[in-house]
């Protein structure tokens, strides 16, 4: 199987007009490379889903609050190529800066409420870089559907309002998080860890989880909660918490009393790596 790799908007275009017209479902799969079976997901399940599967590879940089995490952001166009033509995606966009910011970019999209905590908190512009880059994305592509990853629960939720408020014709699709056997999410920022640091990664999961546990026996008390999950991370200096927090699934806010559907989210530093994951904790007997 091969997949046909475009670099510039008129083509992609081009290529998507007469696919539309002919009726068939495009599904797009927006990443910034360095591709591993997390993407592999969301791709397989374009697939069986979607007439047409385009996936983009685009590092965009108005996402990134530090120039040295941008440089230091893998890269790795043919093996992603050869890795999205295996799982039958049809088309590759790989445009280049340029493409996509032919002049200097002066119009943003702000989502608001939804960004103030979690990684909204610590990396300022963020999800500012990233609803303005998948808005741009879903102009150029025109998808019928559009799929994102649970591992980044905050981005879905900024995308799905972005949708809503926008009333953008597309529906999003959110994929379950591919893990390691050890539970660490797969993340193409785990490449960048050293042996023994990819050892210590699962700690975050394993906090998670405890929190997780927790609340599905009947923890109310969300600080109680993060407090007990937190004490994981005891006896680890080689890990810097960023941030844990337990979060309303939908507007991201922190809440006090856990009464039903809550989501914990953490950013640990290992090093120079900064790794996020969360959970979906559901308590005992709760339909919410
Ligand atoms: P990225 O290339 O990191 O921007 O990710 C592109 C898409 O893949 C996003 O929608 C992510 O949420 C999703 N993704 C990344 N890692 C995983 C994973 N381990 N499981 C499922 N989806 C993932």
């Amino acid at each position: 199987m091969s997949a046909q790799v475009v670099q510039s908007v008129a083509e992609v275009q081009r290529a998507l007009d007469g696919i539309r017209a002919a009726g068939r479902v495009i599904g797009l799969v927006p990443t910034m490379g360095a591709l591993h079976a997390g993407h592999g997901r969301l791709m397989e399940v374009a697939r069986s889903e979607c007439g047409c599967v385009v996936a983009s590879i685009f590092v965009n940089r108005i996402q990134f609050d530090r120039a040295d995490d941008y440089d230091r952001y893998p890269r790795t166009l043919t093996p992603d190529v050869e890795f999205c033509a295996e799982r039958g995606v049809d088309i590759v966009f790989a445009p280049s800066v340029e493409e996509m910011y032919a002049r200097p970019q002066r119009a943003f999209v702000e989502v608001e409420r939804l960004t103030e905590h979690l990684c909204g908190r610590f990396r300022p512009g963020h999800f500012r870089g990233v609803a303005t880059v998948v808005l741009k994305l879903l102009n150029i592509v025109r998808p019928g559907r559009a799929y994102f990853g649970e591992k980044d629960a905050q981005q879905l939720a900024v995308i799905r309002r972005m949708v809503a408020d926008f009333n953008v014709p597309v529906e999003i699709v959110e994929v379950p998080t591919v893990r390691d056997a050890d539970g660490l999410a797969l993340s193409s920022r785990n490449q960048l860890l050293s042996v023994e640091e990819r050892r210590i990664a699962p700690v975050l999961i394993r906090a998670l989880r405890t929190a997780q546990g927790l609340v599905a026996a009947g923890a109310t008390d969300a600080d109680a909660v993060r407090c007990e999950a937190a004490r994981v991370f005891e006896g680890r200096p080689e890990v810097r918490v960023e941030y844990l927090e337990i979060v309303d699934p939908e507007e991201m806010q922190p809440v006090a009393r856990i009464e039903g559907r809550v989501r914990i989210a953490g950013a640990i530093w290992i090093g120079k790596t900064r790794l996020i994951d969360n959970l979906l904790c559901v308590p005992a007997g709760s339909s919410r």
